[in-house]
């Protein structure tokens, strides 16, 4: 359920945040970039995202945010700075008709990129209309390349996913960039690793891979048995031999560092959200699929963007609420690593 935020009308006076209209958090950060989940249902169920099926129930549908409202709260953040979208989920290609909202946001002044994060399995069927539509950029999701491991992770087949990095190339997609997010005992630490094959894999469908640490959202256990840093990887001896770890890491502009590959055929990206904490650069805002506006991942502060609107708030309040979330923003993200946390977990929240 969506937290039962008090809906507040702010008075529409012009907030200390924001002498040139943008968005900027206490501690000077440009809130630039804003993640939009466009459902929080999934095909999948990658244990980390989603730790229990059981215990997972999404939201009904009139509560997850119409494209026209989405479309609204868009033009009022692209107004206030926000250059740069990502649209998730959930998965995302799950909500009918995606392609119409990329072509409306695609085209609201302002927004100078517009990327997706997918697990892929339906890409090949949507990849030419997402592209068409003015998608620049999709990141996808691939956590093992073995399929028996890979449907067990994630209760999906690997071939779809394998097919949708093709489509997307085809369509003219770049970068194209895939995301793995390590976990020892699964894909990584020990004689499973697949670091290295993915690396490999990467490279052989012009992609650039980038290996995330697991993140204790909602399952401090699966968190504590899981867990493996990006530190203790470079370390391998199959990893070394393809990645030059002497050299500088090079920050990109996200969250990512990236090293070299010895072959010089590209790079390879790491981000450390538990081991080198990236908040001082963040610029990110979250909006959830039930209209919660959120300005850090594990901190549960979310205001009410949809009742606002539903309720007849008008641009200024909008603008308000964008304000305040920035206000509210807070200097780093903690992390809950209690197993019986009762944070939101990402197919909630949107990754
Ligand atoms: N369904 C889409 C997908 O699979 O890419 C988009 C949503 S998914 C929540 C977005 C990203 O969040 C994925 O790259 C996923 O790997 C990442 N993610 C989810 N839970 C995570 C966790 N506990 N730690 C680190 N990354 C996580």
């Amino acid at each position: 359920m969506i937290e039962a935020t008090p809906i507040r009308f702010f008075e529409n006076k012009p907030s200390r945040l924001s002498a040139d209209g943008k968005l900027t958090d206490s501690f000077g950060r440009k809130l630039t970039y804003m993640r939009i989940s466009v459902t929080d249902r999934c095909n999948m169920r990658c244990d980390y995202c989603r730790p229990s099926a059981d215990a997972y129930k999404a939201e009904p549908h009139a509560h997850i945010l119409q494209y026209e409202e989405i479309e609204r709260i868009v033009r009022i953040a692209a107004d206030m700075g926000v250059s740069k979208l990502r649209i998730t989920g959930g998965e995302p290609l799950v909500r009918r008709d995606l392609p119409v909202l990329i072509s409306k946001l695609a085209g609201i002044p302002g927004i100078s990129d517009l990327s997706m994060t997918t697990n892929a399995t339906l890409l090949a069927k949507y990849a030419e209309d997402l592209a068409d539509a003015g998608l620049n950029r999709i990141n996808i999701s691939l956590d093992s390349l073995n399929a028996l491991r890979f449907r067990r992770l994630t209760g999906g087949e690997l071939a779809p996913v394998v097919a949708g990095i093709k489509a997307a190339r085809a369509a003219g997609m770049t970068p194209i960039k895939l995301n793995t997010v390590l976990m020892r005992g699964i894909n990584a630490g020990g004689e499973q690793c697949e670091v290295a094959e993915l690396i490999d894999f990467a490279m052989s469908q012009d992609a650039t891979i980038r290996f995330i640490e697991l993140m204790p959202m909602k399952q401090g256990m699966y968190w504590e048995e899981h867990y493996i840093s990006i530190d203790d990887v470079l370390q391998r001896e199959d990893v070394r031999s393809r990645v030059d770890v002497n050299a500088p890491l090079v920050t990109g502009n996200t969250a990512a560092r990236y090293l070299p590959l010895k072959s010089g055929a590209g790079e390879v990206g790491f981000i450390m959200p538990m081991s080198e904490r990236f908040c001082e650069g963040c610029n990110r805002l979250r909006l959830t699929s039930d209209g919660g506006l959120r300005s850090c991942l594990p901190a549960d502060d979310q205001l009410n963007l949809r009742d606002l609107i539903r309720q007849g708030g008008n641009d200024n309040d909008i603008r308000s609420l964008f304000l305040r979330s920035a206000l509210i923003k807070p200097e780093i993200g903690i992390y809950d690593f209690t197993a019986d946390s009762e944070k939101r977990s990402m197919i909630h929240i949107g990754g």
